[in-house]
């Protein structure tokens, strides 16, 4: 069944900040558009992650939209780093304001995209077996929107109330004086683990791998902040434009080994004062590349985690072994250090007793005596995404000739730009694998903006087909490549290296997923491609 009355000229699915934003910019061309959303609402990310806690790492002011005055104006970030619920009336007030809303249908999730070489056309079957076709396809699926659950036996059996992160219920879950395990320690876990200790009567965190971890330093944002902010946007946006992950917050010159320890000391304790993620990307130059600088980093924050936490044995297993910090992406915290000082909160080491099975009453832990049941009201999966190819890999995409997305990509993803790939004429990936990231919605602006002006090329000169020619495939893979070699993260197993352990395929061989030659560099070789009249694709 053929779910649209009259052929749209683009379908783009996801209504999250990529969608929202590509259909603005195409229905400024004068476009057809239909988005197709699988959440029954505007959002993505802050749509579906509604667990306790939830908010950004990034600046508040520095992540919303930056295309109109009067929407930047019109609204209040209400804190310096904004919790869930803000961010989804932000969201909820752009679709309302731009009238997106009556071309995005709701509750329809994807599950193939097909090219027909004849027609030239795109056809995409909803879940529901629904149909639609388009000449172009834009995918706007997300980064982290492939939730995972760990992969224990038994996972099924549990008889409490049992929570993905990412499908957080709608309705509140009342936790207090509960009994509550949560599986995970990333970023997310972090957030609700630092939220609900106060309130529930006990709380056990299964941790795998600790995690490199800083003060976030959020507050309200005062009424004189809120003035001075509305009035400096141009230079906020202008500063995200300077720094390689459009944060704030731009590298410092000088390498953590060419001062003195004095002088990194004091420069670090500056850093984990202050808000953000300073301390991340605004380090000494060599701290993500040398591991003698990262060393030294990573205990500057060791020492810090042992001075929180009152226990030294806690303190240890708090500390990550595996990996110097920030070599996987850093959550910001508030309090979470403190948490292990409370009674009702207990750290179990997966390292060293590991987790047997999921039974009807929680979970059982094997231990050198034999084994242990932590028995539970309800149970949290904190356990993350399938990162950035997953959204692509769960979708049967075939392009030219039924050639297939999933295996084109098996090894690593080729791409140009991390825009298009070849064999799959009229797709277009907003922030899909190797395009640059950082504060995501200054690079979703970029990309849609290129994306569209390609799509306005095409349009002008009558074009109706186009995919990007094989060489500058490969040599963008190459480039890809040189750009992360050097780079310490690029030596260790974490969602942004493509590996996650609970996804068949996807648990031991690393993958560069990003580009991380920085956002400056990324912007000027798009610029350079639009401006040298796209030689770089094939057009039909
Ligand atoms: C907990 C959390 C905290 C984060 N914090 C930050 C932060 O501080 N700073 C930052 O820059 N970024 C952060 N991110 C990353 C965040 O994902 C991006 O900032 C941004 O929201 C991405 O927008 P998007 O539109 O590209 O993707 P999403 O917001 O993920 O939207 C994609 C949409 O596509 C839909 N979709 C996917 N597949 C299909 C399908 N097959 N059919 C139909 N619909 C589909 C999904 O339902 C979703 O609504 C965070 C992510 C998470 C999960």
């Amino acid at each position: 069944m053929v779910v649209t009355s009259s052929e749209p000229d683009a379908i783009i699915i996801g209504a999250g900040i990529a969608g929202m934003y590509q259909l603005y910019r195409l229905r400024e061309l004068g476009m057809r558009v239909q988005v197709f959303e699988a959440g029954s609402d505007v959002g993505g990310t802050w749509y579906w992650n509604r667990y306790p806690g939830a908010r950004f790492d990034s600046e508040s002011w520095s992540y919303g939209y930056s295309f109109s005055e009067e929407l930047l104006q019109e609204w209040d970030w209400p804190e310096h780093f904004a919790a869930q619920p803000d961010t989804l009336r932000y969201l909820r007030l752009v679709a309302d304001k731009f009238d997106l809303r009556p071309h995005i249908r709701f509750g329809c999730r994807v599950s193939a995209a097909h090219f027909d070489d004849t027609s030239g056309r795109w056809t995409v079957i909803l879940e529901s077996g629904e149909q639609a076709r388009a000449r172009l396809l834009i995918t706007a699926l997300g980064p982290l929107s492939a939730y995972t659950l760990p992969n224990i036996p038994g996972r099924d059996s549990f008889a409490g109330q049992a929570f993905h992160t990412a499908r957080w219920p709608h309705e509140p879950v009342d936790l207090r004086g509960k009994k509550v395990g949560i599986i995970g320690t990333g970023a997310t876990a972090i957030q609700v683990i630092q939220t609900i200790a106060r309130d529930v009567g006990h709380l056990t965190v299964f941790q795998r791998t600790p995690n490199w971890a800083a003060p976030l330093h959020n507050r309200p944002i005062t009424p004189e902040e809120q003035a001075r902010i509305k009035a400096s946007y141009p230079e906020i946006f202008a500063r995200c434009r300077e720094t390689a992950t459009c944060f704030i917050h731009q590298t410092d010159p000088r390498n953590a080994l060419d001062v003195s320890p004095e002088e990194r000391e004091a420069f670090w304790e500056k850093l984990y004062s202050e808000p953000g993620f300073g301390i991340w990307v605004g380090n000494f130059a060599d701290v993500l590349t040398d591991p003698r600088a990262n060393d030294l980093a990573s205990a500057f924050v060791a020492k810090k985690i042992r001075q929180r936490v009152k226990d030294p044995n806690t303190a240890e297993k708090l500390i990550p072994k595996n990996h110097g910090f920030g070599t996987r992406r850093l959550p910001l915290e508030s309090g979470y250090y403190e948490v292990y000082n409370q009674n009702n909160v207990r750290l179990v080491d997966l390292n060293e007793t590991p987790i047997e099975r999921i039974t009807p009453q929680g979970v059982l832990t094997s231990t050198k005596a034999g084994s242990e049941e932590h028995t539970f009201d309800i149970l949290i999966y904190a356990t993350g995404f399938d990162g950035v190819t997953g959204p692509y890999d769960r979708m049967d995409i075939r392009g030219s000739g039924g050639r297939r997305l999933r295996d084109d990509w098996i090894d690593t993803p080729r791409t140009f730009l991390g825009i298009q790939a070849t064999g799959f004429p009229n797709m277009f990936m907003v922030l899909g694998p190797h395009t640059a990231r950082g504060n995501i919605p200054r690079n979703i602006e970029e990309i849609v903006d290129w994306i569209t002006g390609l799509i306005r090329y095409m349009r002008r000169h009558g074009l109706v087909r186009v995919e990007p020619r094989p060489e500058a495939v490969d040599e963008w893979g190459r480039h890809v490549e040189e750009a992360v070699a050097g780079l310490l993260f690029s030596q260790v197993n974490s969602w942004q290296t493509g590996i996650n352990r609970n996804v068949e395929g996807r648990d031991s061989v690393r993958r560069t997923l990003g580009y991380y030659g920085g956002a400056v560099a990324y912007r000027l070789r798009s610029e350079e491609v639009a401006t040298g009249g796209y030689q770089e694709f094939i057009f039909g």
